[in-house]
């Protein structure tokens, strides 16, 4: 690379350093991304390519991530629930085998390692309320909660099994505070943490 390029394009990383350390992610001093659980399917065209990918397999990962910001701790996700590690077979969540969770390390103890107590967390906001991403949940009832309101009526509300909900997994968060949300929003004001709205696999996912 000639000389002036090099220059050029050394002054272009150091903006986008400049950039990354700075407006971005003002508050974050850490992100943890958490193991919260895999699903394997033996056959992938079932639920997610219909038509395609018939009788393949796949093992899908499902992450949280715990984000230490200076106002706090806020956790995205509290993935499939700690006591499916005790059935190392796993969980079967759907007929002949075409769903099936697993977990091999517990959230609990992944925070234990990390030093972080649930009743640290300030503030939480899951993705959606199906099994795989509020399977912890009842951990964190200190944690102010962002849920899209759609989202939210339907989990707290008279019907959660009718978009495929299971209460007993979240239900201790029915006292929390809540901010309802109504598309994205920024957790902090910093551009550091935005919640994006994407409806369609749940109300407000
Ligand atoms: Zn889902």
């Amino acid at each position: 690379m000639p000389i002036r390029l090099r220059r050029w394009a050394a002054l272009a990383v150091c903006f986008l350093a400049q950039c990354l350390a700075g407006a971005a992610w003002a508050g974050v001093e850490r992100l943890y991304v958490l193991n919260c659980g895999t699903s394997k399917t033996k056959d992938l065209s079932a639920n997610w390519s219909p038509g395609a990918n018939v009788g393949v397999a796949w093992e899908f990962s499902n992450h949280c991530y715990l984000i230490k910001h200076s106002q706090g701790w806020f956790l995205w996700d509290a993935g499939m629930a700690d006591e499916i590690a005790a059935q190392p077979d796993g969980l079967p969540a759907a007929a002949n085998g075409l769903l099936t969770l697993y977990v091999t390390k517990t959230l609990a103890a992944q925070l234990e390692e990390i030093e972080v107590a649930p009743s640290d967390v300030h503030a939480a906001a899951f993705s959606h309320f199906h099994a795989d991403h509020v399977g912890d949940a009842n951990l964190f009832t200190k944690a102010h909660l962002y849920v899209q309101a759609a989202e939210y009526d339907a989990a707290f509300g008279a019907e959660p099994q009718k978009f495929g909900f299971q209460p007993a997994l979240y239900d201790k968060l029915r006292a929390n505070a809540v901010t309802k949300l109504n598309g994205d929003h920024d957790v902090y004001g910093d551009g550091s943490v935005v919640i994006l709205a994407t409806p369609g696999h749940t109300a407000g996912h």
